[in-house]
């Protein structure tokens, strides 16, 4: 090597330095594991934190909007997170099988895990409301499905009852070992930016997420990695926010389908956060959701529906931003997720049936 090379790269800063472990690894101290546990990963965890500039535009007041893009985990979404500890904790228990209820993203995480674990998964889904992503992923990961006529409310009350009668383990979020995976992108962001952000908006279906955020912002802040908490700002659809509104929805409806619950089963714990952060629990319609989610896309960031819920959310708070705030929004699930939805709701020129000729489609350009 020639010294001038050996001098740069003295100085050039190594940003990949190793490879990155999987979040159980990567954050052990802060999770009940032991040298015990065998460790279900997918290397999931370390997704990018993205400055949004059109976002932070709209926004203005020199806000900086940070999109935590946890639809690039490994099976496209947030669910990931959890599922790695609760699937490494079942294993570590002996459990040969595990099952959820879930309106697409965690039954394609519970599948996928255990597959990896070698354990089974049973996945009870509604009927006709989970996007066909997520369906594929179950199938090809190997669960065995039980499509029911009925909501994820009801699929839940089932698994509930079934787990807790038979040597299965319940993956949903009642399941406490996916918060406490989950709560590692509080990690994330806080090592991120050196510090939490003012707020963090992020949609709301069973809730357990942004109980799982807040966790890991207090952990992190007791350890004195971050001196400030954030206001946790949660949005639901207003088809589906029985948060917002205090009640059971019975008939929840809306286009974000991961988030198209009724009885929220981290309600409690929900309203602690809100509560403790002086957050705030908001809805958004479905058509705010779909401005949200194509202006997202327009930067080169496609999320699924029940994400862009967040960035609907902020949005609609812009008068309330202080100037100069940090803000991070969550976009919980990989756009690819629900093809169906982009498909239906686009702006894109898209031209069919077009005569194959250079002269035509020259014209066609404009040129
Ligand atoms: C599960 C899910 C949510 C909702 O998370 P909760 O923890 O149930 O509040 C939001 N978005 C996506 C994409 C999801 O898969």
């Amino acid at each position: 090597m020639s010294i001038l090379n050996k001098i740069k790269n003295k100085f050039s800063f190594n940003y990949r330095k190793k490879r990155w472990p999987g979040l159980i690894n990567a954050y052990k101290q802060y999770l009940p594991v032991s040298s015990k546990t065998p460790i279900i990963s997918l290397n999931e965890g370390n997704t990018p934190l993205i400055l949004s500039k059109s976002i932070s535009d709209l926004i203005g007041n020199d806000t900086k909007v940070y999109l935590k893009y946890d639809g690039l985990n490994p099976t496209g979404s947030f669910k990931d997170r959890g599922m790695t500890m609760a699937i490494s904790k079942a294993k570590e228990e002996g459990r040969e099988a595990v099952i959820c209820a879930s309106t697409g993203n965690t039954s394609a995480a519970a599948a996928a895990y255990a597959s990896r674990g070698g354990l089974k998964s049973y996945v009870l889904i509604p009927d006709g409301y989970v996007a066909q992503g997520k369906l594929a992923q179950a199938l090809m990961y190997g669960a065995e499905i039980i499509s029911i006529q009925g909501n994820f409310d009801k699929a839940l009350e089932i698994v509930r009852k079934l787990s807790s009668e038979y040597p299965i383990n319940l993956v949903n979020s009642v399941n406490p070992y996916r918060i406490q995976g989950q709560k590692t992108a509080a990690f994330e962001i806080v090592d991120d930016l050196g510090i939490a952000p003012d707020w963090l908006c992020i949609p709301m279906g069973n809730a357990g997420n942004i109980t799982a955020y807040w966790l890991g912002f207090k952990e992190y802040a007791k350890i004195k990695k971050n001196l400030k908490l954030p206001l946790m700002m949660g949005f639901q659809s207003e088809g589906s926010a029985p948060l917002v509104k205090n009640i059971i929805v019975q008939d929840p409806e809306t286009i974000a389908t991961a988030i198209r619950i009724g009885n929220p089963v981290n309600r409690d714990k929900a309203k602690i956060v809100k509560k403790e952060s002086k957050g705030d629990f908001q809805s958004v319609t479905d058509e705010e959701i779909i401005v949200a989610y194509k202006m997202l896309a327009k930067e080169g960031i496609f999320c699924e529906p029940a994400s862009a819920a967040s960035v609907a959310g902020l949005i609609k708070n812009k008068n309330r931003i202080k100037k100069e705030s940090t803000i991070v929004c969550v976009l919980t699930g990989n756009g690819l997720k629900d093809p169906d939805c982009a498909i239906k709701n686009n702006d894109a020129i898209f031209q069919k049936n077009i005569e194959p000729s250079l002269k035509n489609i020259t014209k066609i350009l404009g040129y």
